[in-house]
């Protein structure tokens, strides 16, 4: 399913100043399209893709997926599109001291499975990051990659339409961060999932299907070239 912003803004207003921190940007991800968008530090990117996820709402604009305006729908709504359609990770995982199966089953049991159905259910993605080996291990036993791997088996147990990766390698040495982008590039083409990532990694950028840069909150095409990378 496709997400689409129409010309979305988000302005905070601070101390005597407001900052726009998305300004009137229009972006559209088809299933199977894994899309970074690449900017510096306080560019805007959390923010966008917390609007895509429907966690913030714009103060303009709207945000469109399969066709509905999300940023239309009542509270209730968009939480059950949160839990329905999206999966989010983040850079600094927020897993819990449980194992890596209690940690990927949680959103399931927030569907409404039982226990036992939800470890049924985050086995084979655990499997599918390559942790086969460590699903009893508790987050804290694990390497920083290994706990991106749970995070992200987490975020696409509940099978999104909509994947919302936010800094995944920022925590990651320059080899786990490979791995971890090559497998997410490979998860959204197989699942032909639409997939946001925000990054300053430039890395990244061999990764993805698109690229857009964001600077003060304003989105373009491709790679801006003051901020491009030296690629090897
Ligand atoms: P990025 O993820 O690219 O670092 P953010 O979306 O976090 O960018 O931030 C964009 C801009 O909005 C920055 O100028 C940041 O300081 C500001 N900002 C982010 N969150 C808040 C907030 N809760 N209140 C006020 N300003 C914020
Ligand atoms: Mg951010």
């Amino acid at each position: 399913m496709t997400l689409e912003l129409r010309e979305v803004s988000k302005r905070y207003a601070g101390a005597g100043e407001t900052v726009d921190a998305v300004d009137r940007v229009s972006l559209t991800v088809a299933p199977g399209e894994f899309v970074a968008l690449y900017g510096p530090s306080g560019s805007g990117k959390t923010t966008l893709l917390m609007l895509a996820a429907a966690i913030m709402q714009p103060d303009d604009g709207s945000v469109m997926f399969d066709g509905r305006e999300v940023s239309g729908l009542s509270a209730g709504e968009r939480a059950r599109y949160r839990r329905e359609q999206t999966g989010v990770v983040f850079q600094s995982f927020h897993l819990t001291g449980a194992s890596a199966l209690d940690n990927a089953a949680v959103k399931l049991l927030a569907l409404g499975m039982t226990l036992g159905e939800a470890h049924a259910a985050a086995r084979p993605w655990l499997e599918r990051v390559g942790l086969d080996r460590r699903i009893q291990h508790a987050p804290t036993e694990m390497s920083m990659g290994e706990r991106q791997r749970v995070a992200i088996a987490r975020a696409l147990v509940s099978n999104p339409r909509l994947l919302l990766a936010d800094e995944p390698t920022g925590n990651l040495d320059s080899r786990r961060s490979r791995e971890i982008l090559g497998m997410l590039a490979d998860i959204v083409h197989e699942h032909r999932i639409s997939a946001l990532l925000a990054t300053h990694d430039p890395q990244a950028t061999a990764f993805v299907d698109r690229i857009h840069t964001m600077r003060d909150g304003q989105l373009s095409e491709g790679l801006d070239f003051e901020l491009r990378p030296v690629l090897p």
